[in-house]
């Protein structure tokens, strides 16, 4: 309880508009008294006494890419499955996805390895189709802002990973939040991939600052995407190490097969040998970070035993 009170005040602080007047985003507001918002995916608890790693292509390209990565990541400890098959390109001539071709693989990687699987979902035509797929249902940096698609999303029945838009300020992104919370759906995962500065080093600049921030003034999970922050695979392991120690729920990080041949976001993009060492150079953070917790078995136990497939 003393922490919480204080918890707001430190919101108070941040920003005066955010002195217990939190009209704009009041049902995901961290105010006295309330508890933090743990998301139930299946068996997992995002937002809990756990570092919940979603990991997987980009893009859903074919049934051996996604079922290779699958096995993969299940080996080295990630418990959900991410991959497009409806995809937000910057270029129209860009690969769009396989659309419900992709959906039906990545419930077959979900079958075979017992991954959850969070896709993204572009429009509000889609919502009912991949709500049928996938057990988390993601809002691009793109569509944020797309009201009818976070109405849409209201009812939809499966948690949303809302994603802050590229220009977006935490504020709007609460707001975003909020409207998902009025539309009925009270499962949201946020998630920090990056802002849009004027560094032009990364592909974004990834706002860090954005998890203790958003700890303080909202009661939501929040999760960290280090490879769309990043836009090159060599800098996502440090992120992501930045990411738990500043008190992440998770991270979303794009793992492919041979990244240099994806159809997508290959240069940010790790290989399955990259993936473990990101793994284990992450365990002794998360020691720190939660101590006492899982103490006999790492945080990272494989659920399943490392499949073949090469690195
Ligand atoms: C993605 O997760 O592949 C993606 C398109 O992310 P973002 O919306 O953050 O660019
Ligand atoms: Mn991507």
């Amino acid at each position: 309880m003393i922490r919480e009170l204080w918890i707001t005040k430190i919101a108070a602080h941040m920003n005066p508009k955010w002195n217990g007047q939190f009209s704009c985003f009041d049902l995901v507001a961290k105010t006295d008294g309330c508890s933090r918002s743990v998301v139930q995916v299946r068996d997992i608890a995002i937002g809990g006494n756990d570092f919940v790693v979603m990991a997987g292509p980009c893009a859903v390209e074919s049934e051996s890419q996604l079922l290779r990565t699958a096995e993969a990541v299940v080996a080295a400890g990630a418990r959900i499955l991410r991959g497009g098959a409806y995809k937000p390109r910057s270029s129209p001539y860009s690969f769009q996805g396989l659309g419900v071709d992709g959906l039906k693989i990545l419930r077959k990687a979900r079958q075979e390895t017992g991954l959850a699987i969070v896709t993204e979902v572009m429009s509000e035509e889609d919502v009912e189709v991949i709500a049928e797929y996938a057990d988390i249902m993601q809002v691009g940096t793109r569509s944020m802002e797309n009201y009818a698609l976070l109405e849409a999303l209201g009812e939809c029945g499966r948690p949303v990973l809302l994603k802050r838009g590229m220009t977006a300020t935490l504020e709007e992104l609460l707001r975003s939040a909020q409207v998902l919370a009025t539309a009925g759906n009270p499962q949201i995962i946020l998630c920090e991939r990056g802002i849009r500065t004027f560094e032009t080093a990364t592909r974004n600049t990834l706002d860090i600052a954005a998890v203790p921030v958003l700890k303080a003034v909202s009661h939501l999970p929040i999760i960290v995407d280090p490879s769309h922050a990043a836009g090159v695979r060599s800098l996502v392991p440090t992120l992501a190490r930045a990411a738990v120690v500043v008190g992440a729920d998770g991270l979303l990080v794009e793992v492919h097969p041979s990244p240099e041949q994806a159809l997508s976001d290959g240069n940010q993009s790790l290989n399955f040998h990259e993936f473990r060492h990101m793994m284990a150079d992450l365990q002794p953070y998360l020691d720190l970070q939660y101590p006492g917790l899982h103490k006999d078995e790492p945080q990272f136990g494989p659920q399943l035993l490392a499949v073949g497939g090469a690195d």
